[in-house]
């Protein structure tokens, strides 16, 4: 062990001890107390020397050691630590790739990531999946799902190739896309997720469907759209994706232009289509912001939840592979994974000179901007995409979303109450206060003086079930 950084040891560890917690049943009804404790959450900010009680899949009592509250048999010493509730990652892919889905759960856990959306995949795999954790008692984060990608007449990922799996559906009319969100919502999907290739005709009724039915929408701002007009009828758009498109002084034409080729296309993959519209008008509207049309833009997503996955976005400006805590998980992962992944390192090395930062500055940019105006911001990765390790990925998120300039507390904020609040769940989860969810991360340090703090996790308690880290 000696070669293996201390973060390694940490992460191997945390995993270990969560392995062994998951073998343990969790006893229904049993009380939990964490004692002494600075409890930190992106609402109250920061209560010292806290007493917080959990029975269940509920937190029980709050308040300052010495008040009071029920008493319980199993104490965790909080003292000189710090509590925040579990955290989100609001974008995820349990089945882009196969090799890697079944070590997720314990991943996002041993990272202190309790609850996933899950943004797009066949609806029966993932709740294969979700069904399976329950019947063999697996610790798990709380996944929500969409089902597929609701994407037009030709699909970007329609299984045509490994790095194109099939979590995209076809949906060529308006009667396609009522009927869609209608089996959606009788099967039990969370929210549904819009993909780009829609047609404006679609996306409305898409979005009629789904208010109807109550239920929340993600989307990818479709190329026939912009993203002043698709974004007020979602609840949350996905990668800052095709925004710039919208910013650019000469949006109108960049539109007409797409327009125009997205009626001419008439044979071919979605895949390609959509590679040819982004490259053709990405780094263009980029070099055509336009300050005051952008922030018309931004104005009109004062409403519309964010998640930038800026850890997608500015890939190139912070390569994944170039932190010491990326390269210690990566220990955790599949081998047939890991060998994988370190082929696509070493391509990335031989590219590097080569790769573009526009995107990246200008994504790192953008979410400035957006914090400043008011417009929500959440914590997403699109993990496994691109070298994202479940869990690990998003402390990066987080890290980046401060750089970006959100203040530590409105990161926190971010992987925290703003995904809970997409769901209309901000009354359950997100918080540290009674009546809540008991999803909860104990730490070695404040995240709100440096957020590289939530990386150093003590341990995790994953609906009332404590997940100690046992071997330092
Ligand atoms: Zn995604």
């Amino acid at each position: 062990m000696r070669s293996v950084g201390r973060t390694a040891r940490f992460g191997l560890a945390i995993l270990l001890a969560l392995a062994l917690a998951s073998c343990v049943t969790p006893r229904p009804g049993a009380e939990i107390a964490i004692e002494g404790v600075t409890v930190v959450d992106a609402m109250s900010g920061v209560r010292e020397n806290q007493r917080v009680v959990t029975r269940g899949d509920r937190i029980v009592w709050v308040g300052s050691m010495g008040e009071g509250g029920p008493v319980s048999k199993r104490v965790i010493d909080g003292r000189g630590r710090f509590l925040i509730p579990g955290l989100w990652d609001a974008h995820v892919h349990f089945l882009y790739d196969l090799e890697l889905t079944e070590s997720m759960a314990s991943l996002f856990l041993a990272y202190g990531v309790t609850s996933v959306r899950d943004t797009g995949g066949d609806l029966a795999q993932l709740f294969g999946i979700r069904d399976g954790w329950q019947r063999d008692g697996i610790v798990a984060p709380r996944l929500f799902v969409s089902g597929p990608l609701l994407d037009g007449a030709f699909v970007v990922y329609d299984g045509a190739t490994a790095a194109q799996p099939e979590l995209g559906t076809s949906v060529p009319d308006t009667e396609a896309a009522r009927a869609k969100v209608r089996w959606l919502h009788s099967m039990g999907a969370d929210f549904i997720k819009i993909y780009e290739l829609v047609s404006p005709a679609v996306f409305r009724a898409l979005v009629e469907e789904a208010n109807a039915l109550g239920m929340p929408i993600a989307s990818h701002v479709p190329l026939s759209l912009t993203a002043d007009v698709a974004g007020p009828a979602t609840g949350s758009m996905e990668h800052l994706r095709n925004i710039e498109l919208a910013c650019a002084s000469d949006w109108r034409a960049l539109l007409n232009d797409r327009r125009a080729l997205l009626q001419a296309f008439d044979e071919g993959r979605g895949y390609e289509l959509r590679r040819g519209l982004h490259s053709s008008q990405r780094l263009p509207a980029i070099a055509a912001y336009d300050a005051d049309r952008c922030r018309e833009v931004l104005s009109s997503l004062e409403g519309t939840m964010q998640v930038p996955t800026l850890r997608l976005n500015a890939f190139n400006r912070s390569r994944p592979d170039r932190n010491p805590e990326w390269q210690a998980a990566t220990r955790a992962l599949p081998t047939s994974v890991r060998r994988r992944w370190q082929g696509v390192v070493e391509r990335l090395d031989e590219g590097e000179a080569r790769s573009d930062m526009t995107f990246a500055d200008w994504s790192l940019f953008l979410v400035g901007e957006m914090r400043d105006q008011g417009v929500p911001i959440a914590a997403g990765t699109d993990t496994p995409i691109r070298l994202a390790i479940p869990g690990e990925s998003l402390h990066r998120e987080l890290e980046l979303l401060v750089r970006s300039g959100l203040s530590t507390r409105e990161a926190l904020f971010a992987a925290t109450v703003a995904p809970a609040r997409f769901f209309s769940l901000e009354s359950e989860m997100g918080q540290i206060a009674e009546g809540m969810r008991a999803d909860l991360v104990l730490l070695g340090a404040n995240p709100l003086v440096d957020i590289r703090n939530t990386r150093r996790i003590e341990g995790v308690m994953s609906r009332g079930l404590w997940l100690p880290r046992s071997i330092r």
